[in-house]
């Protein structure tokens, strides 16, 4: 078995989808494929505001639910043959007419819970699933069925045992060869929708392929692999051939939106290679990942993420005294608080953290509750935040036991006069991370 998921773009418009049908069937020559396929480019987002739009009682939610509505019909048009287009079509609209009941029902109460939220983007990959598959004979799997989470909607975590044992059983059961999945959705152990975080559609093809025990997981999206840093940012990155597991982890983690981070762990766990190709250019090269990628390579990439907020505590009351950072990081964890970086002087006299600017509020709260006592009696001050910064991150495998490459990282952003806030370094010295200056 092999999984190829083709994101967003790759099923951008029909001509794109046309593209996706020549390597599912160049595939399918030797194997049994599953396809995941994400919604059509921009349907997700439209489908966010139409939800916004309705819940904020304005009708123009409507003029959104349109255009959803056209741009799959024309995909029907030109990419399913004719004696099935009114079948389709009509499959398709019984679709759009739940999403418009639903809408109208947000509209008319003024409420979006995360749970409707769930429910109402559910539609976009439910919608592009039935098309492709339709357009190339394919068995279409429902993934609410076969994936399930827990009940934290907007971003639910997976319940793998459970997720895997039905993968495995029903392709197991199937005597199908092609099989088209859509990304993203989900359902509770209750069978409401849910879904897996925004990108989530790379980590449903993970789940398949971990499921199915596939021999190889393809994400197909719309650049050559994955690059030394962000290629829309970075005019002179350029595709890595081979990433180690970890090394894309850590790369994805720092910022490389081409692949969800949760997507590498379920293949690294089954040593299930993985790979990113250009469904626009389909003989290139692009990026395998695997348990060892020697390419002699120390660094494979920078990343960065944009708005961080870094957040300090300090105080004459930490030096010396044990368990401050694991009361400070409790604090967060139980707040839910993403923490993306670490800092501590070696003097004990501050712990820095970078978060998402989202949570400074309940990260601060959390933090301020937790050293009460301490705040009042003026041993810890309470917790500064800076914003407007971002995280800029070396990665490679091979940098660990390579003397001068922090030295060089920092020389360079020195005598380009950037700033450095914080600076951490991985244990593992497979990353170094500074925090800069947002400009
Ligand atoms: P898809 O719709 O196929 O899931 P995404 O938009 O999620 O595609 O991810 C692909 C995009 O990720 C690329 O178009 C590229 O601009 C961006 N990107 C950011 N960082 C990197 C990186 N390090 N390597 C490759 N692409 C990156
Ligand atoms: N359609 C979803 C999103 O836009 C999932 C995905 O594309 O991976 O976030
Ligand atoms: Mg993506």
């Amino acid at each position: 078995m092999k999984v190829l998921k083709f994101g967003g773009t790759s099923v951008g418009t029909a001509k794109s989808i046309k593209k996706v049908k020549d390597i599912i069937a160049n595939e399918a020559k030797s194997d049994r494929v599953i396809v995941v396929v994400s919604a059509m480019t921009q349907v997700t987002n439209k489908l966010l505001a139409a939800s916004e739009l309705a819940a904020n009682g304005d009708e123009s939610y409507k003029e959104i639910t349109k255009e959803i509505e056209n741009k799959h019909f024309e995909a029907i048009r030109e990419l399913v043959v004719i004696d099935q287009q009114s079948g389709v079509i009509a499959n398709i609209k019984v679709l759009l007419n739940q999403l418009e009941d639903i809408l109208n029902g947000v509209y008319l109460v003024r409420e979006l819970s995360p749970k409707t939220s769930d429910y109402i983007v559910s539609f976009g990959e439910s919608l592009s699933s039935i098309i492709l598959s339709k357009s190339i004979g394919a068995e279409l799997v429902d993934s609410k069925s076969l994936i399930s989470t827990n009940t934290e909607h907007g971003g639910a975590t997976v319940l793998y045992d459970r997720t895997y044992k039905k993968i495995h059983e029903f392709f197991e059961s199937s005597n199908s060869n092609v099989f088209v999945a859509p990304g993203f959705v989900a359902s509770t152990e209750e069978g409401v929708t849910s879904t897996l975080g925004r990108g989530g559609s790379d980590f449903s093809a993970a789940l398949y392929a971990a499921g199915s025990n596939a021999a190889e997981l393809q994400i197909w999206t719309d650049v050559s692999g994955m690059y030394t840093a962000d290629p829309r940012k970075v005019k002179s990155a350029f595709p890595v051939k081979f990433a180690s597991y970890k090394e894309a982890m850590e790369l994805s983690h720092f910022g490389a939106k081409v692949i969800y981070p949760p997507t590498i762990l379920p293949v690294y766990k089954k040593g299930i290679p993985l790979k990113i190709k250009n469904t626009f250019a389909p003989d290139d090269q692009g990026t395998l990942i695997t348990a060892s990628a020697d390419e002699g390579m120390p660094i494979k990439g920078i990343s960065s993420i944009d708005k961080i907020a870094l957040a300090s505590l300090s105080g004459s009351g930490m030096i010396g005294i044990p368990g401050i950072s694991a009361r400070l990081f409790g604090a967060l964890s139980r707040a839910k608080v993403n923490v993306i970086l670490i800092t501590q002087a070696s003097s004990e006299h501050s712990i820095s953290f970078a978060i998402s600017p989202e949570d400074i509020t309940i990260a601060v709260d959390a933090v301020q509750e937790e050293f009460a006592f301490e705040i009042q009696t003026g041993k810890i001050n309470s917790p500064r935040v800076e914003t407007g910064l971002s995280v800029i991150a070396l990665v490679g495998e091979k940098m660990s036991g390579q003397v001068n490459v922090s030295g060089k990282m920092f020389n360079t952003l020195g005598s380009n006069g950037v700033n450095m806030r914080a600076i951490a370094q991985g244990s593992s010295e497979r990353n170094i991370s500074a925090v800069i200056e947002e400009k």
